[in-house]
């Protein structure tokens, strides 16, 4: 996958290509990361590429004309759909996480100060994306976010095929609870199952936590998906257990 990203900070950005999966993706030649800087694009000397809004208030804004310039080279290298990072997009979560990854390039367009012309957004722009309902000073760190989610389900990039499915979200539930060495920590000890080496019980007994997890701490996860047989008497196993733990403990 080819990701472009149109930046005011491209040093900032290229950190995510230099550690963990990103890293390794782009030492497979599974991931190529190319940035581009507005300001490289700008007709003045002082390279600026903000100004006062329009209507007056607080705060600076990015000018359309050194975007539009830096979007369409990166466009042009690249063909990628342009994705921009913005509070005001859709609340990123794993279906498009998933739908993004299947593309084989994006440009992402990270804004800073107040935001950006909106007749940039207008004419650049295919999609909007935010990483949540609360705002961060730049695009950038939405913009890292958004590559290492994608790179996960990249083929070839984790380890096990199956691990970005059995994370969080893959199947539609939490992950379930992990432990490793050593086997007994500060009294705690590993559960039992884990130990005793057969398969079926291990799945069975990862399949009831991601359940439970779900259901005590995303409820609404649970409500938009489907459980069948053997989950739903898992959940009940996980529930009844809960129960008599904390009559145990009362
Ligand atoms: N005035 C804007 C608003 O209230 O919607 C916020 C601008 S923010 C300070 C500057 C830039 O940070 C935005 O253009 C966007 O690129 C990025 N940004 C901030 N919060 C974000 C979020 N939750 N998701 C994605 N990008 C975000």
């Amino acid at each position: 996958m080819r990701i472009d990203i149109v930046t005011i900070f491209p040093d900032l950005v290229s950190a995510v290509g230099e550690f963990g999966v990103a890293r390794i993706a782009r030492e497979r030649s599974i991931l190529e990361l190319h940035l581009w800087n507005p300001r490289d694009y700008c007709e003045d000397s002082y390279r600026r590429v903000d100004d006062r809004p329009y209507g007056g208030g607080p705060g600076m804004v990015m000018q359309a004309p050194p975007l539009a310039a830096a979007i369409r080279e990166a466009r042009r290298a690249s063909g990628g759909r342009v994705i921009g990072l913005s509070p005001q997009g859709a609340p990123l979560n794993q279906a498009a996480v998933e739908r993004l990854a299947g593309e084989p390039a994006l440009v992402l367009l990270a804004g800073r100060y107040e935001g950006i012309d909106q007749r940039l957004l207008d004419a650049e722009v295919d999609e909007e994306v935010s990483i949540g309902d609360y705002v961060v000073a730049g695009g950038e760190l939405p913009a890292m976010v958004l590559i290492e989610a994608l790179v996960r389900h990249l083929p070839g990039v984790l380890g096990n095929e199956e691990s970005a499915l059995a994370d969080s979200f893959g199947s539609g539930l939490l992950d379930w609870p992990h432990y490793t060495r050593p086997e007994e920590f500060e009294g705690h000890k590993v559960p039992e199952t884990l130990l005793g080496g057969n398969h079926e019980s291990i799945r069975r007994w990862r399949l009831k936590q991601a359940l439970g997890q779900t259901w005590l701490r995303r409820p609404d996860l649970l409500e938009k998906r489907k459980l069948n047989k053997e989950e739903s008497l898992l959940l009940e196993e996980f529930k009844a257990q809960l129960e008599l733990k904390g009559q145990e403990s009362s």
